[in-house]
């Protein structure tokens, strides 16, 4: 079988005129007629071609019209499936070529009314295949239009792929083939394969030329239908992200105005707390003032004689009451501290005049205890930051916990350093030491280490958990390093001032 793949550019042709000799003033009445007769073959060649191109013309301004109407992709496939094809007399096969590559056979038409339905129903079952002669593969290669003239009956049936297609495809009738490839920027988006009658004249270049610009408007309609199902794609995408986005933004200010409402519960509940200890305090701090005023009165003799046995009972009951005291002060202050109530008065100080006031504070504890008080190197000059009377506390609270945790005989050493922004002060002792599993548990409340090596200490439990509110309510840190048994060492870092 020979096609012929290339454009036919010769037309049905008309029969060219005689180089007649020019008019000589008398003309024989034979050539009067041959001329006459000329002159009528012409002017009915020219309306031929006329009616041809204004039928052409017609087709393809129907067929504009018909790929404009839609932009929807499957409506435009139906548009093109629709397409009568009244100046390429017979039938015709439509492929397009889907987004991820793979052919669609979209229509099969035949314009004659008994031959449709056969027609139509081929396209679920006429599966196009990688060498079918027809449709997409055929032009899959150059991008060019193919025409079959000899055997064309073969091409069609070896693309048929079973006996029942190929018995169909004959009752259709297949003269020669025109298939032309459907465009759109470069790149092959489907395939039109006109199918011309038995005996039909092959197919001209005004064919080729309709063809061609058929699938032109083919190609067009498919980009637009392209472009806009991406365009509605990246649309709906957008809403989705937007429609999320605005999920999203909901939860956000939910979950804001359920921390909002957290927030300002805790708020309540610590001001009910603050509330309630104070109150409380207060209502312990006047029976434990009288305790303490009889028990002064009775050592003082003023209700009869008191025994030795009484006097030490009422220090014992003098020295719980100051206990309890300082206990329920220093429950309150810690609360006061952790719900954020206390005030701060910062300014900038000399550093060495609050250690010189802790140690002199602490030296009848240490010289009580037979512990060596040392102060080691200090930068007693340099400036804090900080809210004075705090600070204090802080340093003497470290300091009589190193004393009180440390044997006779110890030692407790004061000193300072300067670092970039702060001032390091520590307080360092060779005491007993805090196991390494309560080293961090040791700044909670009322957490008290207990072991072998602790004597009996009086204390409340709250002192540290006190000192590192009170660091960090002036900006600092307070940490600590132990090793049981050896000693420890506590810093409280300070901002500089
Ligand atoms: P308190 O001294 O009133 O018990 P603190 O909060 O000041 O309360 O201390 C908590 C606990 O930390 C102490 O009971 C003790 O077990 C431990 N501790 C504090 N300082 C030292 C130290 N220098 N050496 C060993 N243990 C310490």
């Amino acid at each position: 079988m020979t096609d012929a793949a290339a454009r036919n550019d010769g037309g049905a042709g008309t029969a060219e005129p005689h180089s007649d000799a020019p008019y000589a003033g008398s003309i024989s009445p034979q050539l009067l007629t041959e001329r006459m007769l000329l002159s009528a073959l012409r002017e009915h060649d020219a309306a031929v071609a006329a009616e041809m191109a204004r039928e052409r013309a017609e087709f393809l301004a129907a067929a504009c019209l018909r790929f404009g109407t839609s932009l929807d992709q499957e409506l435009t496939y139906a548009a093109i499936a629709g397409l009568s094809l009244p100046g390429l007399q017979g039938w015709c096969v439509v492929d397009v070529i889907e987004i991820g590559g793979s052919i669609r056979r979209l229509a099969v038409m035949h314009p004659d009314e008994d031959k449709r339905v056969a027609a139509h129903a081929l396209v679920d079952r006429w599966i196009p295949a990688a060498d079918d002669r027809i449709g997409v593969p055929a032009i899959e290669r150059d991008l060019h239009s193919v025409i079959v003239t000899e055997r064309a009956d073969d091409a069609v049936a070896g693309a048929a792929h079973d006996p029942e297609t190929i018995r169909v495809l004959q009752w259709l009738g297949v003269g020669s083939l025109l298939v032309v490839p459907i465009v759109g920027h470069g790149i092959l988006l489907g395939a039109i394969t006109f199918v011309s009658r038995p005996g039909a004249p092959p197919y001209s270049a005004d064919d080729v030329e309709l063809g061609e610009a058929v699938a032109m408007h083919c190609a067009q309609a498919l980009e637009a239908a392209r472009l806009y199902a991406a365009a509605r794609a990246a649309w709906a995408e957008a809403e989705a992200a937007r429609v999320d986005g605005e999920g999203a933004r909901a939860v956000a200010e939910m979950a804001r105005l359920e921390a909002e409402q957290a927030r300002r519960d805790a708020d309540e509940a610590n001001d009910a707390k603050t509330q309630f200890l104070r109150t409380m305090s207060h209502e312990l701090r006047t029976p434990l003032n009288a305790i303490s005023g009889y028990a002064q009165l009775m050592e003082t003799g003023i209700y009869g004689p008191v025994t030795d046995e009484q006097i030490d009972a009422l220090t014992r009951i003098r020295r719980s009451q100051v206990h309890l005291l300082s206990l329920i002060n220093s429950v309150l202050h810690y609360a006061k501290l952790e719900t954020g109530h206390a005030e701060f008065d910062i300014r900038s100080i000399e550093l060495g005049d609050v250690l010189d006031w802790a140690l002199s504070l602490v030296a009848p504890q240490a010289r009580a205890h037979n512990i060596t008080l040392a102060v080691g190197t200090t930068t007693s000059t340099d400036r804090v930051n900080v809210d004075p009377q705090r600070m204090r506390q802080i340093i003497v609270n470290l300091m009589s916990n190193a004393v009180k945790f440390t044997n006779p005989g110890g030692r407790v050493e004061l000193s300072s350093e300067r670092e970039e922004s702060t001032v390091a002060i520590r307080v360092s002792d060779t005491g007993i030491g805090i196991p390494s599993d309560k080293v961090q548990s040791i700044f909670e409340p009322f957490m008290q280490v207990r072991s072998d090596l602790a004597r009996p200490h009086q204390g409340t439990g709250l002192g540290l958990a006190i000192s590192r509110e009170l660091a960090h309510g002036m900006g600092g840190t307070l940490t600590v390093s132990s090793t049981l048994g050896a000693g420890s060492v506590f810093v409280l870092r300070l901002p500089v001032g």
